[in-house]
């Protein structure tokens, strides 16, 4: 299973100014690939190293990254020209163009990690550069040494220098579980689970609302330098989102694992429907946060051994967990729920996961038939 760890880097002034002179002259030099790539309508890496590897010693990239540089180059003309063959015939007009502060992968030659002491040495345009520290969690550091394989990308995004490095963990087989944790998500509330834990969106969405009460009084303005504030504010929201995804997933995982069940989580394919009908403009905000934290709680699952059950989560929030009655007037506000019934009580994100939870054994069930196709 392949995933990722991120993390940032603290470089001494002297360290940033390699780092910085290192990407810019990475990029200057993918740009020069990039023309003659163009030029002489050669595109596969092999056959590129062959008409530019001589210019970029030159320019004083050595073997290592130069050959990133090609690849870098050679893979993004594959990138595009799928994109071509959909339909984007134009953006192949010119030759592809690198920022001077794009994206560069090291290998194991040209960056090593010191992951105990927390810190990198790397390739940089003025030699050799040790001791560039970086932070992380006690779990990325088990993560990173016990399965990072191959290259990381030196990133440098928002005036933060990122590391993210390519990490490849064996699939971990998978415990037939005994009963299944039922996760609803949601916008009051990001995730709750049938156990009755609530992980409250509150944070998240006070930024968001800050966002976009900004972003309407700058849309007016349309100015550069307004754009870029957005720009920032959107990631810094994102970045936020992220690790809130990462702080769920990681408690919900351990808490399944611990307790030796399953986790059962709605198909997220209809969500955009679903959180449709409830608040429009929210829609594109929320649902790929909602995939992203299915996508980490999958992984993080995948990783412990812990089985993960998609269930449609059709009339989840409207039937009753005690006695399976569905009615739209069991619910009737955003919190509650009392079953017209029989009586049953719940807040009604946990009735929710509960009828998830239940749709998670059914599920299961129907995986583990023998004769299933
Ligand atoms: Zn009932």
């Amino acid at each position: 299973m392949k995933f990722v760890v991120q993390v940032r880097l603290f470089p001494t002034p002297a360290q940033e100014a390699a780092l910085a002179d290192t990407l810019r002259l990475c990029n200057e030099a993918a740009n020069v690939v990039s023309r003659i790539a163009w030029e002489i309508n050669t595109f596969r890496n092999y056959d590129l190293r062959r008409h530019t590897y001589s210019a970029l010693k030159e320019m004083g990239l050595s073997a290592q990254p130069a050959q990133h540089v090609i690849k870098k180059v050679a893979d993004a003309y594959t990138t595009v020209r799928a994109q071509v063959k959909a339909k984007l015939r134009e953006a192949l007009m010119r030759p592809i163009g690198f920022r001077c502060d794009a994206a560069q992968p090291f290998d194991d030659r040209c960056l090593s990690w010191q992951i105990p002491a927390r810190t990198v040495s790397l390739w940089t345009t003025h030699g050799r550069t040790k001791g560039i520290r970086f932070g992380c969690s006690d779990e990325q550091a088990r993560l990173l040494a016990a399965y990072r394989r191959g290259e990381s990308d030196l990133v440098h995004r928002d005036g933060l220098w990122l590391l993210i490095a390519t990490c490849d963990a064996p699939d971990t087989d998978v415990t037939d579980p005994d009963a299944f944790i039922g996760v609803d998500l949601g916008i009051a509330n990001i995730a709750t689970t049938s156990d009755g834990v609530k992980h409250a969106g509150k944070a998240l969405n006070a930024v968001r609302h800050r966002n976009r009460q900004l972003r309407r009084k700058l849309q007016a303005k349309r100015t550069k330098s307004a754009k870029r504030l957005l720009k920032r504010r959107r990631r810094a929201e994102a970045r936020f989102a992220r690790d809130i995804n990462h702080r769920i997933s990681k408690s919900i995982v351990t808490e399944a694992a611990r307790t030796g069940r399953g986790i059962a989580l709605e198909d997220l394919s209809g969500i955009r429907e679903r959180v449709r009908l409830r608040k429009p403009q929210r829609v594109t905000l929320h649902s790929w946060s909602f995939h992203q934290l299915g996508s980490f709680i999958a992984y993080k699952a995948a990783r412990a051994g812990v089985a993960l059950v998609r269930v449609d989560p059709a009339y989840t929030s409207q039937e009753c967990s005690a006695c399976g009655h569905v009615d739209k007037r069991n619910r009737p506000d955003q919190e509650t729920f009392v079953c017209m019934s029989c009586g049953f009580a719940e807040h009604a994100d946990v009735n929710a996961a509960r009828n998830i939870a239940m749709r998670g054994v059914a599920g299961w069930a129907a995986v583990m038939q023998p004769n299933a196709a």
